[in-house]
């Protein structure tokens, strides 16, 4: 093997893309514009091999998008006509839907609604019998899992509630259940918790009209209890039931349907303007963030074994929003209003057998040929999955015995079935012999050049054995880590050899195997999905893929474009075989970030760059084996009406495989998801191309993927959305922490370079002024204007990102914006809003913590703090809490199980920094906290009303903690853009 071989169908832009560019303009569309947006010039311009290009070209590459709507900056009101025009036949009359057979309508009165709703009533009395679909356990199964001791109300506000982990690996643990065939679901998937502590405020909803309300958003979030009452810090005290992952708990009443979506879709507002004018104001965009193969156990979909049913017009799948006519069971679908037959199957007056037609999520799993999976057959056992451990030699001491000590810890926690293998590289490719008990030994390649076919068949069909399930080697594998050394030679760490692209060319050969040809392994299924984890120290500079460390080298951009070039390739290589590769670096030395991300990118990898190969760096390589949940992942997006899906920003790339079906009027936007993975998130940025007539507009997601037992999986999230003609109705349902995420990622996806950043800050002043000007109201005899109450934190928020680490200078290195960048582009949502708004909690006592404003004053001497950041966390001793040693060790311990608590499910783990009040290691938290002691008294008040309770001379002491700086407080720049702070409402501090 000598050059890496590629899929055939790999978009040839994609080679060329460049750095960092995950996302897609749909806008650059617009050739298609003039035409009707027909199911042919849907599927050549979104899938069409030969269109890829122009289709798919990421928005900064393509000559088209200087024209194009969602191009212009982001706070241009109504810029650019709409890049395409959906036909007639697509967009939705009014009147499709029939209140009768709408379940979201149904309020559960009796008599509201004729067959459907009695039926929902017979369901949810009787539940007998094995084929009935019974909403009760389902309801049950909604509790919340246990958490931690931290009291809720001081805790988490319901803006951000946790998502409930589960170890990656179990990712297809929807698996587990054996159904018998057939069309029923089994009971058993819908096991109730165990009783939550605490969930006995909560009432569990009756068999009235409330389990029909909880049965409905099933697979959703279900309305929370209508009492909510602020906490003593202002927040709502997190209500049980409706904190599935839901961030709109505040906006709900339990009359919105609108609650539908999380944990899985968050939309930026919970109705949509009919006014294509109000719905397009660039500074406050409309869309959506969605984590499509997320898995939650509280709300587990249910799992349907047999093919989903399809609108044979749009190929949308049927959902319960459809109409479906008695007796005959012709149903109409909602995005076409065509009229489908479904052969007689839901003629039938019970629907408990067709969930998909009374939840929003359902899992289609499906017999997968290519596998030799079969769902009659119960579950295939799972293929092994491999991870090999590629290790940097150039580690200096105590380095190295860091990396032991993290590598242990990896190897004992993988699932004993993994295929584990060790190589280790630096002028040359060692690759470890997993056979021989007692002694390291291992085949040695030449690192200076790809490695030849003869090479690796005498590898391969030597006596080694080189990937081997980690129950039968540990005791090896072990003995190899600990007899690796220390660099001992004299070359700085910049210039130690390491011959990366060698190195994973090796182990892609072991993954293939002895068996040749890709295709053919690859139609023989049994392969597992394999990681690479590299373990690096340093930039790649020797062999393939070497990029020149001096950039005073005469051919200095020529070879780095170069080893960029190769890296991807080899990525795309890795892809094909269903191989990630992960990057983790650590110590003092540039790593070329670059020239090193192109290949853990076109992989469906990871680059992370860590302070030391400690405990961070060993939970990260542990979490990176069990991460995936699947391969081959497809993501659909179908919207009712006039709304059109611009840009998707997220781990997205071309689709390479054609599409099963096709259909003469499909409306689909699709990508690829270029790895299948709990944790991530996908932006969809929307439009209206034309103002709405309808009163719901309706929303299909559909991830397509294969999972870790091989299997097809098609999950289908059917939402709509409640239209308003009202700005300001449309204003109070704006979600704030979603609209600010939205904005952080359309934001930093724009902030390629350092002038870019700096561009793109300014681009928050403009639209945070536009927004004002939209809705914000002037004031008289002045020419300030107030921002709209109705978004009173978005400009706090947007005040965070633009001086945070994605766009301001807090992060030391270029390099290091640059991969915090790339991993927020990918993150879920409740990473992205941590990321892009820090927040603070101090400690009340006994382990009971209270949000506080993240302001410098917050750093007063009797408490301590605890700031998460996303990817960092901090935890901050006041001095008078150090002076007491019995105080300090209680509350210290209490802030590391809150930290400890909060990252427990992100990927990559975030690093947890302790440090003492007056402690040099305090300024990486204070850059993070708004520098408030420049504002007046009357400011600090009202947004940190605590202060009030200070004593003048207190006050006055906690104002001497804190020196001059340029740094503006978030009042001096709000001043500074004509802006009034909103009116806080009374409830909230
Ligand atoms: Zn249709």
């Amino acid at each position: 093997m000598t050059t890496p071989m590629l899929p055939s169908k790999a978009s040839p832009s994609s080679a060329s893309s460049g750095f960092l560019d995950p996302y897609y303009d749909m806008s650059s569309n617009s050739q298609a514009s003039t035409a009707p947006f027909s199911a042919t010039a849907a599927a050549t311009a979104l899938n069409g091999p030969s269109s890829l290009p122009s289709a798919l070209r990421p928005a900064f590459s393509s000559p088209l998008v200087s024209s194009a709507a969602s191009s212009s900056p982001p706070f241009v009101a109504g810029a650019g006509a709409p890049p395409f025009a959906f036909s007639s036949s697509s967009s939705l009359p009014s009147g499709t839907m029939s209140s009768s057979f709408d379940l979201s309508s149904f309020k559960g009165e009796p008599g509201g609604g004729d067959g459907l709703a009695d039926n929902l009533r017979a369901m949810s009395l009787t539940g007998q019998g094995q084929n009935r679909y019974s909403p009760l356990p389902m309801m049950m199964g909604m509790g919340m899992p246990p958490r931690s001791a931290v009291p809720p109300s001081s805790y988490l506000p319901p803006a951000s509630a946790p998502s409930f982990g589960r170890p990656a690996a179990a990712a297809a643990s929807s698996m587990a259940y054996a159904l018998g065939g057939g069309s029923s679901v089994s009971p058993s998937l819908f096991v109730p918790s165990p009783p939550d502590p605490m969930m006995t405020g909560a009432a569990m909803p009756t068999m009235s009209s409330r389990s029909l309300g909880a049965m409905q958003s099933m697979g959703g979030v279900s309305p929370p209890p209508s009492a909510q009452s602020p906490s003593s810090n202002g927040f709502f005290a997190p209500v049980p039931v409706s904190t599935v992952g839901s961030v709109t708990d505040r906006d709900l009443n339990e009359e919105d349907p609108a609650s539908a979506g999380a944990p899985f879709v968050y939309f930026s507002a919970q109705k949509i303007p009919t006014q294509k004018k109000i719905a397009n104001i660039g500074s406050l965009p409309f869309g959506a963030l969605i984590s499509p193969v997320k898995e939650v156990d509280a709300a587990r979909p249910p799992v349907l074994t047999r093919n989903p049913v399809r609108c044979e017009m749009c190929g949308a799948h049927v959902n319960l929003y459809c109409k479906v006519a008695p007796r005959i069971g012709q149903w109409t679908c909602v995005f076409c209003t065509h009229t489908n037959s479904s052969s007689g199957n839901y003629s039938v007056d019970d629907f408990g057998s067709w969930p998909e037609l009374v939840v929003k999520t359902v899992d289609y799993v499906i017999s997968n040929p290519r596998s030799g999976y079969s769902v009659a057959s119960g579950v295939a056992p799972a293929p092994a999955p491999s991870a090999i451990l590629l290790i940097d030699e150039n580690l200096s001491d105590p380095y190295m015995q860091e990396l032991q000590k993290s590598l242990f810890g990896v190897m004992e926690k993988m699932p004993e079935d993994t295929r584990v293998g060790i190589i280790t590289y630096g002028a040359a490719v060692s690759v470890y012999d997993l056979s021989e008990p007692g002694i390291a030994s291992a085949d040695v390649l030449p690192g200076s050049s790809s490695p030849t076919e003869e090479a690796i068949k005498i590898l391969l069909y030597g006596s080694g054995s080189f990937l081997s399930p980690i129950h039968s080697c540990a005791p090896i594998a072990h003995s190899i880590v600990s007899s690796l050394r220390p660099y001992r030679g004299k070359a700085v760490e910049s210039e130690r050899k390491r011959c990366l692209g060698a190195a994973v060319e090796v182990a892609l050969a072991l993954i293939r195997g002895p068996m040749g040809e890709e295709e053919s392994i690859r139609n023989r299924g049994d392969m597992g999905l394999s990681r690479i984890l590299v373990c690096t120290s340093g930039p790649p500079n020797y062999g393939p893929g070497a990029a020149p460390v001096n950039e005073e080298h005469p051919n200095f951009a020529y070879e780095e474009a170069n080893a960029k070039a190769y890296l991807e390739t080899l990525g795309k290589e890795a892809k094909y075989l269903d191989v990630a590769v992960d990057i983790f670096c650590a110590g003092a030395c540039p790593v070329k970030v670059p020239v090193l991300h192109p290949l853990a990118k076109a992989s469906g990898g990871l680059l992370w760059l860590h302070d030391d190969f400690g405990e961070t760096f060993g939970g990260n390589l542990q979490r990176a084996v069990s991460r995936v949940c699947g391969t081959e992942g497809v993501l659909e997006v179908r919207c009712s009406g006039p709304v059109a899906i611009t840009r998707i920003i997220g781990p997205a790339e071309a689709i390479t495989d054609s599409q099963e079906e096709s259909f003469p009027e499909d409306i689909v936007t699709s990508c690829g998801m270029s790895s299948v993975e709990e944790n991530q998130g996908f932006v969809l940025c929307m439009e209206l191309r034309d103002d709405v007539s309808q009163d719901h507009v309706h929303f299909q997601f559909v991830a397509r993927y294969v999972n870790l037992e091989r299997a097809r999986v098609v999950r289908v999230i059917t939402l709509r959305l409640p239209t308003t003609g009202s700005a300001s109705t449309y204003l109070n349902a704006v979600v704030e922490d979603v609209a600010a995420v939205l904005i952080a990622k359309r934001t930093v996806v724009e902030a390629l370079t350092p002038e870019d950043a700096a561009d793109m800050k300014l681009s928050i002043d403009e639209r945070l002024k536009d927004i004002a000007l939209h809705f914000g109201t002037q004031m008289k005899g002045s020419k300030m204007r107030k921002f709209p109450s109705e978004l009173h934190r978005l400009p706090e928020m947007l005040f965070h990102l633009r001086r945070g680490a994605l766009l301001g200078s807090i992060v030391g290195h270029e390099d290091e914006r640059a991969v915090l960048r790339n991993v927020f582009l990918q993150a879920s949502f409740d990473l992205s809003l941590r990321m892009t708004v820090p927040r603070l909690l101090a400690h009340v006592q006994g382990g009971t913590f209270e949000e506080v404003p993240a302001v410098n004053l917050a750093l007063q001497s009797e408490v301590s703090l605890v700031l998460d950041h996303g990817t960092d966390v901090f935890i901050w001793m006041g001095l008078d809490v150090l002076a007491d040693e019995a105080k300090s060790a209680g509350a210290l311990a209490a802030c590391k199980t809150l930290a400890l608590e909060a990252v427990e499910n992100r990927f990559p783990l975030p690093r947890i920094v302790v440090c003492k009040e007056a402690d040099s290691k305090a300024r990486y938290l204070l850059a993070r906290l708004v520098p408030a002691h420049k504002d007046s008294p009357f400011e600090q008040d009202a947004w940190f009303p605590k202060l009030r309770t200070l004593q003048p001379e207190q006050r006055a002491k906690l104002k001497t903690k804190f020196f001059h700086t340029d740094d503006p407080s978030f009042f001096e720049y709000l001043k500074s853009l004509k802006l009034m702070p909103p009116e806080v409402p009374s409830g909230f501090r």
